[in-house]
């Protein structure tokens, strides 16, 4: 059986002050929550109170990035050595943000999942089509190529540590979520092509996430979908009261 995980990515949201104000009130909430694996995703300045406010409880703590170096002149970057030293457990790669933004290739994004697996983190890595490759029939062959390109030389046992996230960019932020048989027909091909890389035993049991707009509203029939195995959940995890109902839909 794979584990069902569900991620809040908070993307560049909150203050440490704040931070440790949500996980108090998650936590308080998701006390007794088995079955489930909850995640935070926060930005760097927050890791350090994420991980004391939520120490003892059911919710881990995740970076949203890292330079994988274990340190040295690179200057303003943050190594999987420092995360790991914090008690952070997973850690978010390859988000299509990263990717649009500072021009994040698939090569970069695969020496960090290594370095994450290296170090004990579990990488999440995020892949997903835009809307003009899901309208020219392109949505396999991008997704593909990202999985393909982002889990290059990695071995069983650490494609068995690995999270995948298929967040479609236009669902992202957009109020516009795959409808369900949708996001699974993707969640299937994605898996196929972890058959093909790894074999099936190893991608029966690697978790993949469906991300993009997904809220306490639609992601019970998202979840329930054979080949989805929770969430990376933005707009929607940033505060505790709407995040605890994505939580439950994924019990
Ligand atoms: P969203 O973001 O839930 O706000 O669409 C998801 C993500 O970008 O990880």
């Amino acid at each position: 059986m794979r584990k069902t995980i569900i991620a809040g990515n908070w993307k560049m949201n909150k203050t440490a002050k704040e931070t440790r104000a949500t996980l108090t009130e998650l936590r308080a909430l998701a006390d007794g929550i088995e079955g489930v694996e909850i995640v935070i995703g926060t930005p760097f300045t927050s890791l350090e109170s994420a991980v004391e406010t939520v120490k003892g409880s059911n919710i881990k703590i995740a970076a949203q990035n890292l330079y994988p170096k274990d340190s040295g002149a690179f200057t303003g970057e943050i190594s999987p050595v420092m995360l790991k030293d914090l008690g952070v457990e997973y850690v978010i790669l390859g988000h299509s943000e990263r990717r649009e933004y500072f021009n994040e290739s698939n090569e970069f994004i695969n020496s960090k999942v290594k370095a994450a697996l290296a170090h004990g983190l579990t990488p999440i890595l995020c892949i997903g089509e835009k809307l003009e490759d899901r309208e020219a029939g392109r949505t396999a062959e991008v997704n593909e190529k990202q999985i393909r390109e982002g889990l290059a030389g990695l071995t069983s046992e650490e494609a068995k540590k690995t999270v995948v996230a298929y967040e479609p960019i236009w669902a992202i932020g957009t109020g516009k979520t795959a409808t369900p048989e949708m996001a699974e027909a993707t969640h299937l091909e994605i898996r196929e092509v972890l058959v093909d890389m790894f074999d099936r035993e190893i991608a029966e049991e690697m978790t993949i996430q469906y991300g993009g707009s997904m809220n306490a509203k639609n992601a019970k029939d998202l979840m329930a979908q054979k080949d989805i195995d929770g969430g990376l959940v933005g707009g929607a995890s940033l505060e505790a009261s709407s995040f605890i109902e994505v939580i439950k839909a994924g019990l």
